[in-house]
């Protein structure tokens, strides 16, 4: 089972075992009645923080609506150490790709419709014409509903053959969706584990992206400059267990002299769990 095997439903199993990362020069193509009731009253009340925006399809000039969070209303209460942020009551990265229902064309809000007339031909003839369309969301979107539309980002970006830190970003965020939904299962459950493997894909991807990405592509890069980038690579090697990899790019940013201190710090403190993790390997 592929990262893309449930793409299949939507008109899109030809696209099933895309290669994300383009390498050398090509273009490359996987509870308790309580706990519902509580989710069910969330979903409520994260309606009120999102609103329905409306859109014209660069792809099939059709009209549609896509899903947003409404500025300022929520808080952020902290990061992970690849910097995913973490709100309080809800998950707004939910709402960060835009995907037109009719012909299947999404993108991260940060790179929606900047296409040129060859990537528009290339998103009809790959995605539109065999996309069976996607059901409007009633209310707020599930982690799958999330997660459909994010996988639907990492295809239109190969499929129009963006930059390799595009492609790269579009998984990183594809990882954090992914890793929102496992944190609310049990560790122990098969579908945690399946979503762990699913996760470990979208970062090996987001890696090997950004590896290529900053060796030829210019900052500011996802809209991050070189020391942040680095900082989040590092502890993407990491939990890649590619720990020399991640020990050089924290030399980098700990070295740096554009590198802010509140960086360093997490850099310093990426390096001690990275001796924890080495040492939780060996034993
Ligand atoms: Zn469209």
């Amino acid at each position: 089972m592929g990262l893309f095997s449930d793409m299949e439903k939507l008109g899109l199993g030809h696209l099933n075992g895309a290669e994300v990362i383009e390498k050398n020069g090509t273009n490359g193509f996987g509870a308790s009645s309580n706990v519902e009731l509580a989710a069910r009253q969330l979903e409520r009340k994260e309606e009120d923080y999102i609103f329905d925006k409306k859109y014209t399809c660069p792809v099939c000039d059709l009209g549609f609506t896509s899903k947003c969070v409404k500025a300022g209303k929520i808080k952020l209460s902290g990061h992970d150490t690849d910097l995913r942020p973490v709100y309080d009551f809800m998950d707004p990265l939910k709402y960060d790709v835009v995907t037109c229902s009719y012909c299947g064309y999404s993108s991260l809000v940060r790179y929606y419709g900047r296409l040129s007339s060859r990537q528009i031909k290339e998103l009809k003839i790959k995605i539109g014409n065999n996309f069976k369309g996607l059901a409007d969301v009633d209310g707020a979107y599930s982690y799958d509903d999330a997660l459909i539309r994010h996988k639907l980002a990492v295809l239109c970006s190969v499929v129009k053959g963006a930059k390799n830190g595009e492609r790269a970003y579009t998984c990183l965020k594809t990882a954090w969706i992914i890793r929102g939904k496992r944190l609310a299962l049990d560790e122990e459950s098969a579908e945690y584990k399946a979503l762990m493997n699913d996760e470990m894909d979208c970062i090996k991807n987001a890696y090997d992206g950004f590896v290529i990405a900053i060796s030829n592509e210019p900052f500011p890069i996802a809209g991050m400059d070189e020391n942040t980038l680095k900082y989040i690579m590092a502890d993407l090697a990491r939990r890649l267990k590619k720990y020399e990899d991640s020990a050089r790019l924290l030399a980098s940013v700990l070295t740096s002299k554009a590198a802010n201190h509140r960086l360093k710090d997490a850099a310093l403190d990426l390096k001690e769990l990275i001796k924890r993790d080495i040492a939780t390997d060996r034993s």
